[in-house]
């Protein structure tokens, strides 16, 4: 219990001019007074524009590229991505409206997630989006919502596989599970899609998320290719929208490695001629949130106190997990480690020490970093957590104790 932890994951992605963090091409120091309080949340534009440029040098041009907006769904984000990528993918009606907001064609939206209300879908088939049906009933819903509008709904099927992503932390399809349709029971649904009014686009086959492993990628992109090949024989018309999913992870936590990107996109260049000549319509989807904006965001809050107790240093701040729930290792996480985290305003320092972060709220959860080693901090310090642009604040219980919400910038 009493030995400090390992030093953080690697965080290279900003730079540091005279000790301070650069962001947006100001410094740390300079956004704050410009942000005008603590604590925010900051995104990079230019490393959202520079890693969709790289995933496309690295992945077939064959390949669309989705942004699944529930990771970030900052409106200026998704403005600034739907110039960049090929699609959005909703999980709400509420992010739908977002998505629509931006020049995105509305046929290039998809909608998945279970439980979508009679509400929800009736404004999704007016606006002319592509549903990923996550089960039977669904389906007929849809068609009767479809014929109340007198509107014929574009439909694909969620399909959840007979096979589960390896490495992943979070399992979504494989064994039991409430997302989408199991796969031995799509081509009787393909066929009563042949008798109702929907337009049958394809199929959306998510198995998972934050994977860093390019050999689970590789070998679950072969087996979804596989699927969609076999369930293509039952499809009342082509294939025109084949959705494999995504998972591309990124490095969190100590021993934490980047995905190989370029071996994920060997492997799909191998696979993919054969699934051209079987699917000749389909256009191929991989849909990602994560990937695309956690490394471009940072979480920032200032040192309120420096408290000692027993010898050990807590570092009080302004921000905590109301507004950071993942850092704080309470969103997924099934053993506690600290994201990446130093002192924005003196990243290296003269003097190092270990410390815990903590944030104002009356939980022992309320815990942003545990026993780190960071520069040695005075009150006022900016503490900065990384790898914080995808389920930060959305993903956070910002009622919780009533505090302020935190502010956000692109920048
Ligand atoms: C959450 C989700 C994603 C995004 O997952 P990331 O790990 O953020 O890439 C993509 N597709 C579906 C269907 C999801 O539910």
């Amino acid at each position: 219990m009493s030995s400090p932890r390992p030093k953080h994951a690697p965080v290279t992605q900003f730079p540091i001019h005279g000790d301070c963090l650069q962001i947006g091409g100001m410094s740390l120091t300079r956004l704050a007074q410009r942000v005008g309080r603590t604590p925010f949340y900051a995104y990079d534009r230019q490393q959202i524009t520079e890693r969709v440029a790289f995933l496309r040098q690295h992945l077939p041009a064959e390949i669309h590229l989705h942004y699944a907006m529930k990771a970030n769904p900052m409106s200026a984000i998704v403005q600034h991505m739907a110039s960049l990528v090929d699609g959005i993918d909703v999980a709400s009606a509420g992010e739908m409206r977002v998505a629509l907001d931006t020049p995105m064609p509305p046929h290039l939206i998809s909608f998945a997630g279970p439980g979508k209300g009679e509400d929800e879908l009736s404004c999704a088939i007016a606006a002319g989006i592509v549903l990923n049906m996550e089960s039977e009933q669904e389906m007929e819903r849809i068609a009767s919502l479809g014929a109340h509008l007198g509107i014929r709904p574009k439909v694909a099927v969620r399909v959840n596989p007979d096979f589960e992503l390896k490495s992943s932390s979070m399992k979504m399809g494989g064994g039991p599970k409430q997302f989408g349709v199991d796969a031995e029971r799509v081509p009787a649904m393909l066929a009563r899609i042949g008798q109702l009014e929907l337009d049958f686009e394809g199929f959306h086959i998510f198995s998972g998320s934050q994977n860093l492993k390019a050999e689970a990628l590789q070998e679950a992109h072969e087996k979804t290719f596989q699927l969609g090949i076999s369930l293509a024989q039952h499809a009342p018309g082509p294939v025109r929208m084949l959705n494999i999913g995504g998972g591309f992870g990124i490095p969190y936590f100590p021993g934490d490695e980047a995905l190989d990107v370029a071996a994920v996109g060997k492997n799909l260049r191998r696979l993919l001629p054969e699934v051209k000549r079987q699917l000749p319509d389909a256009c191929m989807v991989i849909e990602l949130g994560r990937y695309l904006v956690a490394e471009a965001g940072i979480y920032v809050c200032r040192v309120l106190e420096r408290k000692e107790s027993r010898g050990q240093v807590f570092l009080v701040t302004d921000g905590g997990l109301h507004h950071h729930l993942a850092a704080s290792g309470n969103f997924g996480q099934v053993i506690r480690k600290n994201y990446p985290v130093v002192v924005g305003n003196k990243v290296h320092g003269n003097d190092r020490e270990i410390v815990s972060v903590v944030g104002p709220l009356c939980t022992p959860l309320d815990l942003l970093a545990d026993r780190m080693e960071m520069s040695r901090t005075e009150i006022g310090d900016l503490v900065v957590v990384f790898q914080s642009g995808a389920y930060g604040l959305t993903a956070s219980p910002t009622a919780f104790l009533s505090h302020p919400a935190p502010v956000e910038v692109l920048v």
